[in-house]
């Protein structure tokens, strides 16, 4: 392809809200085989919700959703901010005369990537997050939970469990609806012989569910963040060109290891700065649209 070409790809990428920082970029899309893709926020549409509260040790829902939210309120993470928007909720519709000062003090708050929060509060310990958190802290899992836990992660919630003072006090589950394009682009991908793959750090069943209703096969669950870049890496091994679709800090590694980092334009920063591409309609078929770009510019010398 002429320099030309390659301006004009750019500008037609542009106008159609992917940037392209550079001609190698948008050299090595044609060749892609993989595009490996984060599961929250990329594949769905980041909003996530709670739909389900139970307590399991007779305390009332209110004072279980305040102690979670108290918990929670520090986090940025997504879960952390849908469990404190439905705690806020249920407690305005529950108490009229509550305020601001609803949520309980906390100190020693430590968020625990890919597994939770921890925290105290009233001085004793309050552990928010999936069963590795509990697994790490001694926590016992009853069969009760568990098996609620497994209900929800077969219909692609995510089960957030609530331990204080050492035993489960709860399970919140959260759905995150799948992006409305997101299977079609799976579908087409595998068309065009590219192979989609999902990486996330949800756990193995939620993340099998999630899979499943967009139609990827091919799944790496219960990632911590910095192992996204090593999954990457796992597919380049055979010198197979792998693209990286993601939109939060935990993905710019891999978008930074992948030969197309591919960066969500609603995304974080870390991720937009990582990337080779920005998507900026948020819209997955923009990965077909860069990838076919890139074919149709280069065609010619190939
Ligand atoms: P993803 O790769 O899907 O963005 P993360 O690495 O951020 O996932 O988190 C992985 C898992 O860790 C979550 O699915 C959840 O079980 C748990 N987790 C992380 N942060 C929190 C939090 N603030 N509250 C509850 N659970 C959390
Ligand atoms: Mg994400």
């Amino acid at each position: 392809a002429t320099p030309t070409a390659v301006m004009v790809a750019t500008g037609v990428g542009a106008n159609n809200g992917v940037l392209i920082k550079g001609g190698d970029a948008l050299e090595r899309a044609q060749m892609v085989k993989y595009v490996i893709f984060d599961k929250t926020g990329t594949l769905t549409q980041g909003k996530a919700s709670v739909t389900t509260a139970k307590t399991f040790t007779g305390m009332q829902r209110g004072e279980f959703l305040r102690l979670v939210a108290s918990a929670e309120a520090s986090s940025e993470h997504p879960l952390a901010q849908a469990i404190v928007e439905y705690a806020r909720h249920f407690h305005f519709f529950d108490d009229s005369s509550a305020s601001n000062g609803w949520l309980f003090d906390v100190s020693d708050f430590i968020a625990l990537p890919g597994k939770g929060v921890q925290c105290l509060i009233d001085g004793k310990p309050i552990l928010v997050g999936n069963r590795k958190l509990m697994a790490e802290s001694g926590i016992d899992i009853s069969d009760e939970v568990e098996n609620f836990v497994v209900e929800l992660e077969e219909s692609a919630r995510t089960g957030v469990l609530v331990a204080y003072d050492g035993i489960v006090i709860g399970v919140l589950g959260i759905s995150d609806p799948l992006k409305r394009e997101a299977s079609v682009v799976i579908e087409g991908l595998q068309k065009m012989g590219v192979r989609p793959v999902m990486v996330t750090g949800d756990n193995r069943r939620t993340a099998r569910a999630v899979a499943k209703e967009v139609g990827i096969q091919d799944v790496r669950a219960e990632v911590m963040p910095a192992g996204k870049a090593d999954v990457v890496q796992s597919f380049q091994k055979d010198g197979s060109i792998v693209a990286m679709v993601g939109d939060g800090i935990n993905d710019s590694p891999a978008l930074a290891a992948a030969d197309v980092g591919m960066a969500i334009g609603a995304g974080t920063d870390i991720a937009i700065e990582a990337a080779d591409y920005v998507l900026m309609r948020n819209n997955l078929e923009d990965v077909i649209t860069a990838i076919d770009l890139s074919r149709k510019t280069f065609s010619r010398i190939r």
